[in-house]
């Protein structure tokens, strides 16, 4: 069903919106213009903590909020513009005194409490490289990463030190300090790892950052591909340019805002607008601790008189699951701008925004590598639901056509200009958040580009009216709850079990989460496809991977589709577990008689 396009009205906000709807609006943008809108350090130089923490601490902003806590038991805790760059300050010192140096990795497994934030704005401000890890990781991809990352320090607690890295430390030779958030300075900590609050205790909380070069690395965060290991997208300091900009653009934030990001700051919208985007703007950033909870959000939106908020689709499908009551229950009045990111939004939800919230929802793009928001329905913009919006100023984005390989790499690339047609997303290096390596992995870093154009791997069309429409992915990753899974990470986890021969694993559509985790396994010979197994295999998925990567479905099957030159056809089982009919070409099939029996297993 097509939805009517929302047209707005100037009297539909109650700022005046930084980016205009007229193609005046974006006149005379250039990303040296966005970079004017920073200081730059002192002494030369770009940092992004300077940017966020210390030039407003310096200012009239020292006193104001810059970070509320809200804690899981009810706690609180303001940092206030001052009190961050002290203790960021004290951080750097805490790095300095471990003898850390410039470019080396600071890796942090913790939830979202503020030593997390606290540790990432010192760690760039020391020259270091800042490695959030998702809280929810079991020991595997938390091996790999500090082990392709070759993280130096990890900053954690207790608990996820015992439970998912005490096990690991012979196999991660770089890993020298584990700092606990969570003794106190003088409690007793397990064997190998220090207090934090010990080391804090005695820095001093003065520090001057050193220049670093717009280009020094300053954030790494992994992200799944289809195949191999996890890639660690490198970051560079000028990406706060990137981060400022689209929060003036596609977030509209103005100074008096309270500005609550949903996202962990373990996925890359975490860091670039959980942590970086609104201390680079001044404002009041919410941070809450607790997991997702209907009651408790509309709390915190109505208490802490929340005026933007981004959040995910999958987060307002659980809530437009819970009726339109609660939110007009609560009141609202504050918030006067909401946006979305992740995955796709559902036109009903856009809709849902309306009537729930008083507000529609934007939808923008963007993903790891891009490292910041591209393509946005923004605050003065008419929305079309279902529509991801139009490029923001200073990104060119286009269509290209793909041959049964992907983006043929021999001729140039061929745009496509019908409105409506089908190709892959790409965009034209030059914004400042673009990645700038796969960690230890040129090769696969090379093959993003083509003729000048960045691949996204993702599927769209652009309307005549440059409206881009998110199809799909290109690969075969999957999106669960707006985090992006490798299907070979959770392939390779259950081939440990003694009685997996071997698994495919794909994204089965699921209407809250988006895609769930399914894997179809082959067993070992001698093991018996019952009940009891398949729960030892979930459990040993969720042990392994942690419950965010862990399949969430586990069918037996006697045989996978397989090419002749031996890969898992993931296509073939995706489109089975859509309910959809095989039109894929199976001429490639190496066993065609596993077709029926797969689909009875779906
Ligand atoms: P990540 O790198 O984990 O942030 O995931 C990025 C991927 O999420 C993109 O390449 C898309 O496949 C998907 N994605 C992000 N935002 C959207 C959106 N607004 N609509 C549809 N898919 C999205």
């Amino acid at each position: 069903m097509a939805y009517a396009t929302i047209h707005k009205q100037p009297q539909d906000w109650r700022v005046s919106p930084n980016l205009g709807a007229g193609p005046d609006a974006r006149a005379g943008f250039t990303w040296d213009v966005a970079r004017s809108w920073l200081d730059g350090l002192p002494d030369g130089g770009l940092n992004i903590a300077h940017e966020a923490v210390d030039r407003h601490a310096a200012g009239p902003l020292a006193d104001h909020v810059a970070i509320r806590w809200l804690g899981k038991g009810g706690e609180r805790e303001d940092l206030t513009y001052a009190d961050l760059r002290r203790r960021t300050n004290r951080f750097a010192r805490v790095l300095e005194g471990l003898g850390l140096r410039r470019g080396e990795v600071v890796f942090a497994l913790a939830g979202r409490v503020p030593d997390l934030y606290v540790a990432a704005l010192g760690t760039v401000k020391a020259g270091c490289v800042f490695c959030p890890l998702f809280s929810a990781f079991g020991p595997e991809p938390v091996r790999q990463r500090l082990a392709i990352g070759e993280g130096r320090v990890l900053l954690t607690t207790r608990t996820a030190y015992a439970r998912k890295v005490a096990a690991l430390r012979p196999s991660l030779p770089h890993l020298e300090h584990v700092l606990l958030i969570d003794v106190g300075p003088d409690d007793a900590t397990p064997e190998g790892t220090v207090s934090l609050a010990a080391l804090m205790a005695s820095a001093s909380d003065e520090y001057t950052i050193a220049p670093t070069d717009p280009e020094t690395p300053a954030l790494l965060h992994f992200t799944s591909g289809t195949t191999g290991t996890p890639k660690g997208a490198v970051h560079v300091h000028d990406a706060v340019v990137m981060h400022h900009a689209t929060g003036r653009f596609a977030l509209d934030l103005h100074p008096d805002d309270v500005f609550w990001c949903t996202a962990d700051p373990g996925w890359v919208t975490g860091t670039s607008y959980g942590i970086i985007t609104p201390l680079t703007h001044g404002v009041t950033s919410i941070v809450d601790e607790a997991d997702f909870d209907a009651e408790r959000w509309y709390r915190i939106l109505r208490d802490e008189h929340v005026t933007v908020w981004y959040t995910a689709p999958t987060a307002v499908r659980r809530l437009m699951r819970l009726g339109d009551e609660l939110a007009r229950e609560v009141d609202l009045s504050a918030l006067r701008f909401v946006a979305s990111v992740g995955e796709p939004l559902n036109p009903e939800a856009v809709i849902w925004g309306v009537t729930a919230l008083g507000l529609p929802i934007h939808d923008n793009w963007w993903q790891t590598e891009t490292g910041g928001i591209m393509i946005a329905n923004t605050i003065a913009a008419d929305i079309k639901p279902g529509s991801m919006g139009r490029p923001l100023p200073g990104v060119e984005a286009a269509v290209v056509r793909r041959g049964p390989q992907g983006v043929p790499r021999d001729r140039p690339v061929e745009l496509v200009t019908q409105p409506g047609a089908e190709g892959e997303l790409v965009l034209r290096p030059g914004w400042p958040s673009m990645f700038r390596g796969y960690l230890h992995d040129d090769e696969r870093y090379r093959r993003c580009f083509v003729d000048g154009w960045y691949l996204t791997g993702d599927l769209a069309t652009q309307d005549a009216d440059g409206f881009f429409w998110f199809l799909g992915r290109a690969d075969d990753v999957i999106k669960s709850s707006g985090h992006l899974i490798g299907p070979f990470e959770v392939e390779s986890a259950l081939l440990e079990h003694p009685a997996v021969a071997e698994a495919g694993v794909i994204g089965k559509p699921d209407p809250l989460a988006g895609e769930i985790v399914k894997a179809f396994v082959v067993l070992a010979r001698g093991f018996t496809p019952d009940a009891t197994l398949e729960r030892e295999l979930i459990g040993f998925g969720r042990s392994r991977l942690g419950a965010a990567v862990a399949p969430r479905e586990l069918t037996f099957v006697e045989d996978l589709p397989h090419t002749r030159s031996g890969k898992i056809m993931r296509r073939l089982l995706r489109s089975m577990a859509k309910g959809e009919e095989v039109t894929q070409d199976t001429s490639t099939l190496e066993n065609p008689a596993i077709l029926d029996q797969l689909k009875q297993g779906i």
